[in-house]
């Protein structure tokens, strides 16, 4: 272990401490301005025990766990900030009080320990998403309804989702968390798409296919069949924790499900509450370009310089450790994974109202329509209800034909979508707002890295195999909420065990 210099190694009060030594009584800008200031500034050291490479949550919580544990470590993010594909947008428009929405990673629910205990410790608050009244359903056959529950009342659709649905619910039960390749049906289940699945056992599977993809639009940037049916299954199944088996409505739902609860203050508080009590092992503007593997060591190569190192933990997501260049080269399973796994497709789109005025009508907020650029649409007003926001998940197939058009066509389509489903007034916003992730660099898509047919079976098992002293992270490696912030957290800390446990 090298010797312990401050900040970069800091002690286990300064990292575990609670929300005083973080300060999160202020906003993000000013943790922004913060976090900038801390990290560090200049060249960067010579030596390390540890690299983490990559300032999402993951990483970030990586280089938390090692750091308290007395090595000495450095973070390296391309960005100029922390965060990832967690980003809070601040409203700045007439009448938009200043809010904070996010732009990417937002919604935590139950079984999503991991995440939830490091809010906690941060003091970072959640509140519940507002869910009271009936949510609202378009379908170009049957017209709008108002409904309560999961799945909308829908006669051309339900016997099909009762089915299926509860098939995906058993089938999912049976898999393995941490080894979906080795079901007994699992290369039965990998060479067909969710959709082929549907389309093989639904009644009116046009139906169904519709009301499946209102949920992988958002929930994997991808349709139906551009997904292994193994791999959905999979994800549904790390929708759960060591004691609750994941289910699709965990994964689906607002009550009791995934999208119960948010952020007071937006979720980006969390990571830079942890790069804030990281100080300068935080190097922002620090592209990793190349990774060299030799005379047992591992030199990291950045813009802000090299860094020599017994271990490093690489953060990134999927596509983007592609970009690096590789000496020795990367293993070919880790090659050929890494080659199959695709960014989804995903942009949010938010009009902001004075008011939430759907409440007054006794709606929740949450819609689908089985056409249009507005399919899946969450209340994501603040907590305090002031302003009100409609938020629209624009995935798949839906950004493929809304994402391309200029800003004011998608924003007009977007809004005739929320009038669709809560009424004129929609179509009046004191603002509105988008986020494509397509178009972020550092991440290349959005909410995940999804696996497609026959890549879970043949390339899955080395998602987490070190490689040499080169350990993973990021949300993909979990093996519960992967794709999601817990699922990061989870596997920061797996990987920092790791590596701890080989430098000991
Ligand atoms: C629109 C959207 C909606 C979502 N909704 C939810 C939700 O409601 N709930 C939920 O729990 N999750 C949600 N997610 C997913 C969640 O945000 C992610 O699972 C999680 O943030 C991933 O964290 P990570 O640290 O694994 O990866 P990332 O956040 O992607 O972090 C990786 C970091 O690596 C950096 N990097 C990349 N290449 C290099 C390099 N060569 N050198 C140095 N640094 C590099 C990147 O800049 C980035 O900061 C959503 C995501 C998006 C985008």
């Amino acid at each position: 272990m090298s010797a312990p210099t401050t900040p970069r190694s800091l002690g286990r009060r300064a990292l575990l401490g609670g929300a005083s030594a973080v300060g999160l009584a202020v906003g993000t800008g000013a943790l922004h301005e913060a976090v900038a200031a801390s990290s560090r500034q200049g060249r960067l050291p010579a030596t390390a025990d540890a690299v983490v490479v990559g300032g999402g949550i993951s990483g970030l919580v990586a280089a938390r766990k090692l750091a308290a544990k007395g090595l000495d470590v450095v973070l390296l993010e391309a960005r100029g900030r922390v965060g990832g594909r967690v980003l809070n947008h601040h409203l700045s428009g007439p009448g938009t009080r200043g809010a904070t929405i996010e732009s990417g990673g937002a919604f935590v629910g139950p079984t999503q320990d991991h995440v939830l205990k490091l809010a906690k410790e941060l003091g970072v608050r959640t509140f519940q998403e507002y869910n009271e009244g009936n949510s609202v359903y378009v379908s170009s056959l049957t017209g709008r309804q108002e409904y309560s529950g999961t799945v909308p009342p829908d006669p051309t659709i339900l016997p099909d989702a009762a089915v299926l649905l509860s098939r995906i619910d058993s089938m999912a039960a049976e898999i393995p968390v941490d080894a979906p390749w080795t079901h007994e049906s699992a290369a039965d289940w990998d060479q067909q798409t969710l959709g082929e699945w549907i389309r093989a056992n639904a009644i009116n599977a046009d139906g169904i296919e519709n009301l499946i993809k209102s949920w992988t639009q958002p929930g994997f940037g991808a349709d139906p069949d551009e997904l292994s049916l193994l791999y959905v299954l999979w994800y549904v199944a790390c929708s759960g924790n060591e004691t609750n088996v994941g289910t699709f409505s965990r994964n689906s739902d607002t009550a009791d499900g995934a999208q119960e609860s948010r952020i007071v203050g937006g979720s980006q508080l969390i990571p830079l509450g942890l790069a804030k009590k990281l100080g300068d092992i935080v190097t922002l503007h620090a592209p990793v370009r190349r990774i060299v593997q030799q005379h047992g060591r591992v030199e990291v190569h950045s813009d802000r310089g090299t860094v020599r190192a017994k271990r490093v933990i690489v953060a990134a997501p999927p596509p983007l450790v592609l970009d690096i260049d590789w000496f020795p080269h990367l293993p070919t399973k880790r090659l050929q994974l890494l080659r199959h796994l695709d960014m989804g497709q995903l942009m949010k789109c938010d009009a902001v109202y004075k008011k939430p005025f759907w409440r007054d009508a006794g709606l929740n907020g949450f819609g689908l329509n089985d056409s249009g650029a507005a399919r899946a649409v969450f209340d994501n007003s603040p907590k305090t209800g002031e302003p009100g926001v409609l938020l629209a998940f624009v995935g798949g197939a839906t950004w493929r034909e809304y994402g391309v058009l200029p800003k004011d066509q998608r924003r007009q389509a977007i809004l005739e979508g929320f009038a669709a489903l809560f009424g004129e007034e929609a179509l009046h916003p004191i603002d509105y707002v988008e986020h494509d992730w397509t178009k972020e660099r550092w991440t290349t898509g959005a909410p995940v890295a999804n696996y497609a047919p026959g890549t879970m079976v043949q390339f899955g098992p080395s998602i987490r195999k070190p490689f040499g002293r080169v350990h993973w992270a990021g949300t993909e490696t979990s093996t519960y909420w992967t794709g999601y912030m817990d699922g990061a957290v989870r596997a920061g800390e797996r990987a920092a065990i790791e590596v701890a446990e080989q430098l000991r």
